[in-house]
């Protein structure tokens, strides 16, 4: 007689061994950083001021998307993130919303219902396009007092950004500080309290309205914000969705700077290596880096290496419908190369939220 034990002995290993290996292909944990109009000239810009050492090139995936919008070819920032956050193209302006103005649930919402943590850290407004299609539906960007009503209700756990003001001082006169701090949020102004905060809620909108430039000044919102988020967040053994924005690669393009995209880019790649890190330490994260549309049609045209500036030139002062790069780092990156369309990061990220083997 063969003894059985050997076998069962291997079939045990087999099914743990098959068991880790799921676990680590499926992603509890994902960050989707945005650079608003980070096409891949901003990048290789960046790539030439940084001398060669930026931290997108730790990406493992590399992918390109189309942007085009329902009913145009250039896409505005609204819809760009409806894509994203919800699978849907959408016409320019609209926030959540499909083509006929019906509410589409976002990742976020997605997430929230799964009993996950969420998080958006932004350099806008927290009502600007790009946050508020994860968490409000509205059929107009500029609506930002209907906005934040509706992130006010979003149950998001950590919101970091501006716009304190169309929370605070409303022209309907209701002040969603205080409903948010009845619901359990620490509700703050200021980024130097952020580190004696410690709430699995937090609110803080550190200005009123748009948040200025890095080079005006800006305070270091988002590698604050971003290591407070991950913090917060990471204490959810369910996993958490977080999307980080670089919102003002965008504001350089349509100011036709090169010095304001470079310097904006900078910041949001030193939050993209914080990501890589963080998913280096925390296996089963996710980190998936890619832009809404490319800003300016920006072209590198000079300069003598190795230390020349950086020269550029803008075609124009709006968005363009070029392709954009997606970069992917940690569980799950793999399925993030190819080419493909911006509504595809919404389903690639779903389709993991929904897998049992997290
Ligand atoms: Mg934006
Ligand atoms: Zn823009």
């Amino acid at each position: 007689m063969i003894s059985r034990k050997p076998l069962t002995v291997l079939l045990i290993l087999f099914l743990w061994t098959s068991n880790q290996l799921f676990a680590q292909k499926n992603p509890k944990r994902v960050i989707l950083l945005i650079g608003d109009g980070m096409g891949l000239t901003q990048m290789s810009a960046g790539f030439y001021q940084g001398n060669g050492k930026i931290n997108l090139l730790r990406a493992k995936y590399i992918g390109l998307i189309t942007t085009h919008s329902a009913f145009d070819r250039v896409t505005d920032s609204a819809a760009g993130a409806t894509a994203f956050a919800s699978g849907v193209k959408t016409y320019n302006g609209a926030i959540g919303l499909d083509t006929s103005g019906n509410p589409v649930p976002t990742i976020l919402e997605i997430a929230e219902n799964k009993g996950m943590a969420t998080g958006l850290v932004v350099t806008s407004s927290i009502t600007h396009a790009t946050p508020a299609a994860f968490a409000a539906h509205q059929k107009s960007r500029k609506m930002d007092e209907e906005i934040a009503s509706d992130i006010a209700r979003s149950g998001c756990n950590v919101l970091i950004g501006g716009g304190n003001k169309f929370f605070t001082n409303r022209s309907d006169l209701l002040n969603y500080k205080d409903t948010m701090v009845a619901k359990g949020y620490s509700f703050i102004n200021n980024i130097n309290y952020l580190d004696s905060v410690f709430n699995e809620q937090i609110a803080c909108l550190c200005y009123d309205e748009q948040p200025p430039s890095l080079l005006k000044g800006r305070n270091d919102i988002l590698v604050k914000g971003t290591s407070k988020a991950l913090a917060t967040l990471s204490q959810n053994n369910k996993g958490f969705f977080l999307m980080i924005e670089g919102s003002q690669i965008d504001w350089g393009g349509h100011e036709m700077n090169l010095e304001y995209t470079i310097s904006e880019f900078m910041e949001f790649d030193l939050v993209a290596g914080m990501a890589f890190d963080y998913a280096d330490t925390h296996p089963g994260t996710l980190v998936v880096v890619t832009a809404d549309h490319e800003t300016g049609g920006l072209a590198l045209t000079g300069g003598k290496r190795p230390n020349d500036p950086v020269e550029g030139k803008y075609i124009w002062n709006e968005h363009t419908a070029t392709m954009v790069p997606v970069y992917a780092y940690g569980t799950g990156a793999e399925s993030f190369s190819g080419i493909y369309d911006n509504t595809d990061i919404f389903f690639k990220i779903k389709n993991y939220l929904e897998t049992k083997n997290r």
